[in-house]
C-alpha cells in the first residue's frame, strides 16, 4: 500500500487533519487503542469559540493571553481565536449536536477565566459528540484508512527527515510504513502522574517519539492540574467538569465553608492552578477532604445539564444533585510538547504535530478552559495544509531558546549528584507515576525535582520514562513560578530571567 500521509492518533487533531488531507492523497490513521479512546472522547465541558452575544475574537484572545501568564505566543493565539470560530461553525454544519437554548440558538456555557459565556457544549460529553462527527466523516472518505490497536514505537529518520513510522500491531508484530509526511496527534501525558483525569492512552508518546527522532520540544514544565477530579477511595479519578462551577456549584471544606472566596477574587472560578493548590493546602491543614456541592441548585437542572457526570457519580454511590462530592487535584493537560510553528511544522522536515502533543504556544504557561479542543481542530486542519507542501522544517520562533546554551537544569543536578549515593530508580510504571506526582506535581522544589531527575535518569529510556524525565528536567530548570508551574522555592513570577520558552532536543 502506498501511503502519502500518516497520522498518529484519532483524537480531534488527528481526525480533523485526516479529513483535510483526504483529497490530497492516501491517508493512514494509526491509533493505539479503540478509535474513541482518547482525551477527546472524555472532554466534558465544551469547546470555546467567539460566536456568542457580546463576544469577539479580540476578547477571546485577551482571556487566553491573561490565562497564559505572560508566555502565550500571540500570533498563534490570533490564529486560534479567529480561525476557531470558522472551524466550529463548520462542525455545526457537519451535524455536531451542540446544546441549544429555548429559541433554538446555540447555548454558551461559562468556565473559569472566560469574561463571557463562550463555551459550546453537548451535554457534558462534548468531546464524544465532536469525535463521533469527525470519525463518521473521516471513515466515509475512501482515501482514509485506519488501523486500530497499532502502537507507534518509532519514527523512521533518514538524512535528517522523517520518512515514516514503525508500529506494533495487536499480535505483537512490527511493521514499517513510509509516507511523504507524518503527523503526531498523540494527545496528552496525564498518565505520567499517579493522579490524573486522562485515560490510559495519554502517556506522552508523541514527546518520546519526537525526542528520540531528534525534534525540538518546548515548554514541558507546564502541566495543568485540574482541581475537581473525583476523590473517593477506590473510585476512578473521573473529572467533574469546571462547567459545574460555571453553573453555580461551590467548593466547600469539611465545615461547609466556601474557602476559595477567602483567597481569590475569582472565587471558585479562579484559575485552575490557584484552585488546585489552595484545595491541596485546605486538605492538608484540615486533614479532611474538600467537596463540590450543588445542593442549592435545582436538582432537575443538574441532572439534565450534566447527565454523564451524574451517572458516573451514581455508579460510585453519590447523588450529584444532593450529596457533597469529594474532589481533589489531578494532572489534566500538558501545555508543552513538540515545538511547532503556526502550521504544525516541527524542527524536522517531514514531521508535523498538532493538538495536545504539540506546543504551538497558544496556551503559554496555563491553558484557558475549553481552548484545547479548539486548538486540535484549528491546528489539525492547518498542519494538514502544510503537510501537502514541500518538506520544510519550522524556523525557531524568536522567543524560544535552546536549553543547552544556558547550562541549566539537569547538568547542575548531575554534577552535584556525582558525590552522592545513587538514587534508586522507579521499577514500574506505577513507581514512575508516583514519583512524578510527589516530586513534579502541584508543589515543586529543587530538592524534589533533583531527586526525580536522578531517579528517572537511572531508569533508562522507555516510552513512559523519557517524557517523565523531560518534564522533570524542564521543571527543575525554571526557577520561578508562572502559570501552572509552581516552585515553592521560587514562588514569584520573574519576567527578567524567565519570560521565555525553552526548547529541548536530544
Ligand atoms: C476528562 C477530560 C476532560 C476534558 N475536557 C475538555 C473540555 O471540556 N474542553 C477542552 O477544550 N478540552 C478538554 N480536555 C482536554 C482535551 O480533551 C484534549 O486536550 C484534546 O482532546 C486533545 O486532543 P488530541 O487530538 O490532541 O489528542 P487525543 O484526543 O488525546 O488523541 C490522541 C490519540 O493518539 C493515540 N496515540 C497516543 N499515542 C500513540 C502511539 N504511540 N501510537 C498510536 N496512537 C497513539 C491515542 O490512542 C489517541 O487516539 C479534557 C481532557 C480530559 C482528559
Amino acid at each position: 500500500m502506498i501511503i502519502d500521509f500518516i497520522i498518529v492518533g484519532s483524537g480531534i487533531a488527528g481526525l480533523r487533519a485526516a479529513i483535510a488531507l483526504a483529497a490530497a492523497g492516501r491517508v493512514l490513521v494509526l491509533t493505539k487503542a479503540d478509535p474513541g479512546e482518547s482525551n477527546t472522547g472524555y472532554a466534558q465541558g465544551g469547546i470555546a469559540a467567539a460566536l456568542g452575544p457580546g463576544d469577539s475574537p479580540a476578547l477571546h484572545a485577551a482571556d487566553t493571553v491573561r490565562a497564559g501568564d505572560g508566555l502565550c505566543d500571540e500570533p498563534a493565539v490570533h490564529v486560534l481565536v479567529t480561525e476557531g470560530a470558522r472551524y466550529v461553525r463548520e462542525l455545526v454544519d457537519w451535524g455536531t449536536r451542540f446544546d441549544r437554548d429555548a429559541n433554538g440558538e446555540l447555548a454558551f456555557g461559562r468556565e473559569a477565566a472566560h469574561s463571557v459565556r463562550r463555551v459550546l457544549h453537548a451535554g457534558d460529553a462534548t468531546g464524544r459528540e465532536i469525535g463521533r462527527v469527525l470519525w463518521e466523516r473521516a471513515s466515509a472518505l475512501g482515501s482514509v484508512d485506519t488501523i486500530n490497536h497499532a502502537l507507534v514505537i518509532d519514527l523512521i529518520v533518514e538524512d535528517g527527515a522523517v520518512r515514516g513510522v514503525t508500529y506494533v500491531d495487536r499480535a505483537g508484530d512490527r511493521h514499517e510504513v513510509r509516507a511523504r509526511a507524518v503527523l503526531l496527534a498523540t494527545g496528552g501525558a496525564g498518565q505520567l502522574f499517579r493522579e490524573t483525569t486522562n485515560p490510559s492512552v495519554a502517556t506522552g508518546d508523541g514527546i518520546a517519539l519526537a525526542y528520540r527522532a531528534g525534534a525540538r520540544l518546548a515548554d514541558l514544565e507546564f502541566v495543568q492540574f485540574h482541581p475537581t477530579a473525583l476523590n473517593k477511595p477506590g473510585a476512578p479519578r473521573f473529572l467533574i467538569s469546571e462547567a459545574l462551577r460555571g453553573e453555580g456549584a461551590r467548593l466547600v471544606n469539611e465545615r461547609g465553608e466556601a474557602f476559595m472566596t477567602r483567597v481569590h477574587p475569582g472565587g471558585d472560578l479562579a484559575p485552575r492552578d490557584v484552585v488546585a493548590r489552595r484545595e491541596a493546602r485546605e486538605m492538608a491543614s484540615t486533614g479532611a477532604p474538600v467537596y463540590l456541592t450543588l445542593a442549592h441548585l435545582d436538582a432537575a437542572f443538574v441532572t439534565t445539564r450534566f447527565p454523564t457526570i451524574a451517572e458516573m457519580c451514581r455508579r460510585v454511590g453519590l447523588d450529584l444533585a444532593r450529596d457533597r462530592i469529594p474532589v481533589g487535584p489531578a494532572a489534566h493537560y500538558i501545555m508543552g510538547g513538540v515545538d511547532t510553528d503556526d502550521w504544525g511544522r516541527t524542527s524536522m522536515p517531514g514531521l508535523f504535530a498538532a493538538g495536545e502533543a504539540a506546543c504551538t504556544g497558544v496556551h503559554g504557561a496555563n491553558r484557558l478552559a475549553s481552548n484545547s479542543l479548539l486548538e486540535g481542530l484549528v491546528f489539525g486542519a492547518r498542519a494538514a495544509a502544510a503537510m501537502q507542501e514541500a518538506l520544510a522544517a519550522a524556523a525557531l520562533k524568536g522567543d524560544r531558546v535552546g536549553a543547552g546554551g544556558l547550562g541549566l537544569g539537569a547538568g547542575n543536578a548531575a554534577s552535584k549528584r556525582d558525590a552522592q549515593p545513587p538514587v534508586p530508580s522507579p521499577k514500574s510504571p506505577e513507581e514512575v507515576r508516583d514519583l512524578m506526582w510527589r516530586s513534579v506535581g502541584l508543589f515543586r522544589t529543587r530538592e524534589g525535582l533533583e531527586h526525580a531527575v536522578a531517579a528517572l535518569d537511572a531508569a533508562g529510556d522507555s516510552m513512559l520514562v523519557t517524557p517523565a524525565r523531560l518534564v522533570a528536567r524542564a521543571a527543575l530548570r525554571r526557577e520561578e513560578s508562572r502559570g501552572a508551574h509552581y516552585r515553592e522555592d521560587f514562588p514569584q513570577r520573574d519576567d527578567g530571567r524567565w519570560k521565555k520558552h525553552f526548547v529541548d532536543t536530544r
